[in-house]
């Protein structure tokens, strides 16, 4: 076998690189269901925007409490965030009606991304530049940044993330281009951050003593929507954020194949499983994806259990919390 010492980082990524699509390769011939990704993915869809639904009106009828609601549909839009990042990489119904209407589906259901083809744009650049100052996706969630209030905010916060990165990242990453990305959050975040600012304002409204008649008949209609739609998803894209910038490297691996090896750490103490699942395991499957783009969420899953081991054995880190305090950077003594 080779060792990590005895191969150059490029020649790791490519044995790891073939060894996740052999195991790819193997699952789909063992089972044969995977041959139907169409009609699994447009399943997926259905299944989990019904479930965001249904749960939502059996909390309004009263048999389901608040807390299963947030928790049920966090998890289902987690599933919609997966399957627009397959779409993004073009795993269903490419460049057809279904695959337009599906985007635009998992857009609305989840609110606080991007436009999914703005999203597109910078999800293959950041593929291309990951861990350089040209990668516009990760350095816009606080991938690189320096562990504090600033970077909390970024994680967290997509207006404020907008404030707060992006001239900085600008001034590095020649295709951010502020105003595109402004007009991306339309009409998703909009519709979002409108349910978010309605409810709060009748909440603190009617704290501080309103009476003005027709809040309290609001008030019920935008609680639901908080319960069912806002919080979940504020949970769901928190969680992918924390998770995800953190298992990127950043500012000083080798671009490209060069660098694959370490553009990506496999992240998964025990701790963090609250986070992972709202995201899908994403911590310890994204390594997987930076080696081979074409496998859908759940095909990645099913190829971990046999491509962490041996991704480890062949050079990939495994859970590397002290990059949390060295603003992600792959080395202990690289400048900051
Ligand atoms: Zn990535
Ligand atoms: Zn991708």
């Amino acid at each position: 076998m080779d060792s990590p010492q005895s191969v150059t980082p490029r020649e790791q990524g490519r044995i790891i690189t073939q060894f996740i699509r052999e195991e790819g390769e193997r699952l789909r011939k063992k089972y044969s269901w995977l041959k139907h990704q169409n009609a699994i993915g447009l399943t997926i869809f259905i299944s989990s925007t019904t479930i965001m639904i249904l749960s939502a009106y059996a909390c309004w009828l009263g048999y389901l409490h608040p807390v299963a609601l947030v928790i049920t549909n966090g998890i289902a839009a987690s599933l919609l965030h997966e399957l627009e990042h397959d779409m993004i990489h073009g795993l269903y119904f490419k460049d057809t009606w279904v695959e337009r209407l599906m985007m635009y589906g998992v857009w609305i259901f989840r609110g606080n991304t991007p436009n999914p083809y703005y999203r597109k744009k910078i999800h293959l650049l950041h593929h291309k530049d990951s861990g350089q100052v040209t990668d516009i996706e990760e350095q816009m969630i606080g991938n690189g940044m320096k562990f504090g209030i600033a970077r909390l905010l970024t994680m967290f916060d997509q207006n404020l993330s907008f404030l707060i990165n992006a001239r900085r990242v600008a001034k590095t990453a020649p295709e951010l281009n502020p105003k595109e990305m402004a007009l991306a959050s339309f009409p998703g975040m909009w519709l979002y951050y409108g349910a978010l600012y309605a409810f709060a304002a009748i909440e603190i409204l009617l704290l501080i003593g309103s009476s003005l008649p027709y809040l309290t008949a609001i008030q019920p209609y935008t609680r639901l929507l908080f319960w069912a739609y806002v919080l979940p998803n504020f949970i769901r894209q928190g969680s992918i954020q924390l998770i995800s910038s953190n298992m990127h490297y950043f500012g000083d691996i080798a671009p490209g194949k060069d660098g694959l090896v370490q553009q990506t750490q496999i992240l998964r103490p025990w701790w963090l499983w609250p986070f992972q699942l709202f995201c899908f395991n994403f911590g310890t499957t994204h390594g997987i994806h930076h080696f081979v783009v074409n496998q859908p969420f759940y095909l990645r899953q099913m190829v971990a259990f046999r491509a962490i081991p041996f991704m480890r054995e062949h050079g990939v880190r495994y859970n590397d919390i002290g990059s949390f305090w060295r603003a992600n950077r792959y080395r202990a003594t690289a400048a900051i």
